[in-house]
């Protein structure tokens, strides 16, 4: 195939991309059978006031509990099926068993989940959201979706138009990753978010790094200014969390504060002490 080309025929796919494209083929066939089997399912990690140690909300995480591949973490299949449409089905999935299994325990702690842009692209995703509240009776105020800033990448008003409506039902729109797009601060001001999670990649460099602890600092005055709240992801370390409590960062989540699991329990019941609301 490759000699093929040198001679100058015309390829529309190189190995790599054909290998690509037969892998997500794949992909959406068995991701198909794979809600059937509930080989997917959810599991939510904590997220902790820095200066109590409360929870105070939680994210809700896809797995995939694959047949050969074994256990699949969102970061192994999640980019794939957001390149076809099977993100639709996946996402509707997670919201609808996130809602069902927040109502069925009783939580009153807020849950976010992660909706990708591909979601938004069909531009029936407001009215499948307002189907599962209504469905499950969750209380709009108890869910948060999370978005990347990608989000704004795409046709503009048509994506910005839907995150107000989501806003206007009482859902709250947090930023994801927050740092690591291309032009974040233009996003902040073309858009009313809830809250943003600064990005694992900056608080990995902490404390040591000057330059990052400077950066994470003002990220911190910035949502205090604007009245919005903030999260640093991927806290790993003692010392992380102890500079981010002097630091003016509220709120934290990573592996040293609760790995993500399957347990989705009230903070107040977890922690036996009275958990402020954001
Ligand atoms: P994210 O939304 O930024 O989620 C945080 C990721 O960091 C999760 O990986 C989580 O397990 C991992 N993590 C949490 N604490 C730590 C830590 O202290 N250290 C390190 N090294 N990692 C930590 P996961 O579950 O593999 O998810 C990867 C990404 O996949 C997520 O990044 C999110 O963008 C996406 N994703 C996950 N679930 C869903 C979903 O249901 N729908 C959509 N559209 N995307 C999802
Ligand atoms: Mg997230
Ligand atoms: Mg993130
Ligand atoms: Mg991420």
């Amino acid at each position: 195939q490759a000699k093929q080309s040198e001679k100058g025929s015309v390829r529309l796919f190189t190995p790599t991309m054909e290998a690509e494209y037969l892998g997500r083929l794949r992909l959406e066939a068995e991701l198909g059978v794979a809600f059937q089997r509930n080989e997917i399912f959810v599991v939510y990690q904590p997220i902790v006031d820095v200066a109590t140690g409360a929870i105070v909300s939680a994210e809700a995480l896809v797995r995939w509990q694959h047949p050969t591949r074994g256990l699949l973490s969102a970061g192994a299949f999640v980019p794939s099926a957001e390149a076809s449409d099977i993100i639709d089905e996946l996402g509707e999935y997670v919201l609808r068993t996130t809602c069902l299994q927040m109502v069925a325990s009783g939580t009153r702690l807020p849950v976010a989940v992660n909706l990708s842009p591909r979601q938004l692209r069909s531009g029936r995703f407001v009215s499948i959201l307002q189907r599962i509240l209504s469905d499950t009776g969750l209380a709009p105020e108890l869910l948060a979706l999370e978005v990347t800033e990608s989000v704004f990448m795409g046709t503009g008003t048509h994506l910005l138009d839907q995150l107000a409506a989501i806003r206007a039902m009482g859902v709250r729109v947090v930023l994801d990753d927050f740092g690591t797009g291309y032009s974040s601060l233009t996003y902040l001001r073309g858009f009313d978010v809830d809250g943003i999670k600064i990005d694992a990649s900056f608080t990995r460099d902490l404390p040591h790094s000057r330059k990052v602890a400077a950066i994470i600092r003002t990220i911190g005055r910035l949502a205090s200014d604007m009245n919005i709240y903030v999260v640093a992801e991927g806290v790993e370390t003692e010392e992380q969390l102890h500079w981010l409590r002097g630091n003016g960062i509220a709120f934290a989540q990573g592996f040293l504060l609760g790995r993500p699991d399957g347990r989705l329990l009230d903070g107040e019941a977890r922690t036996g002490t009275t958990t402020r609301r954001w």
